[in-house]
């Protein structure tokens, strides 16, 4: 069974102007896309099954097979982060991921000063993560297509930090698309969804 591109969670103009429906076009109907076509060209007479994702990452990334691992990790990648952020997004969190960022990280501008701070000194191409290992919050970045769960821990929000994600918008300004991802954008009802699952 072959992997296949989901549809985006909101209308391709939802996040303007925050993130432009031109830069949604190319990121979610061509690199999320290539990604799957990828993966899927990847599947043809390999023993991967292509129906369970996760477990297509975790083989993967344990085979060290990474014509796989890079396709099949920004299928999921994708995914997440299109989730991770919502046209009502932004701001203090709410709910028990507020208690949960104030228990781990102090407060939640401290949260978000690490945040921002991962995705900034992500060099190259990468992803910043918010996620539960064992009973506490991190924050992570990582390199390329890498993934939190390949380490055993649960991602609750993450935020793309390859160029493509943000250059049509903001030219060269990571901190200023960070910044409208924070502001405007994190979907903090994902997140306490994801934390209770
Ligand atoms: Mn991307």
């Amino acid at each position: 069974m072959a992997f296949t591109l989901p549809d985006l969670p909101y209308s391709k103009d939802a996040l303007d102007p925050h993130i432009s429906a031109q830069t949604l076009e190319f990121h979610h109907g061509k690199h999320h896309k290539a990604y799957v076509d990828k993966a899927n060209a990847a599947l043809e007479g390999s023993d991967y099954d292509g129906s369970d994702l996760e477990a297509t990452i975790k083989k993967s990334w344990a085979d060290k097979d990474m014509g796989m691992f890079n396709n099949a990790a920004q299928i999921w990648n994708h995914t997440f982060y299109w989730h991770s952020m919502s046209p009502n997004g932004g701001g203090a969190p709410t709910g028990e991921i507020a208690e949960a960022i104030n228990k781990s990280f102090g407060s939640y501008e401290k949260f978000a000063e690490e945040f921002k701070n991962a995705g900034a000194t992500q060099f190259g191409s990468g992803w910043a993560w918010l996620v539960k290992k064992g009973d506490k919050l991190e924050v992570r970045k990582s390199l390329n297509a890498e993934n939190p769960i390949t380490d055993g821990a649960t991602p609750l929000i993450t935020m793309d930090v390859w160029e493509h994600a943000y250059y049509l918008d903001y030219q060269n300004r990571r901190p200023d698309y960070m910044g409208a991802f924070l502001g405007n954008l994190i979907n903090w009802d994902f997140a306490n969804a994801n934390l209770r699952a």
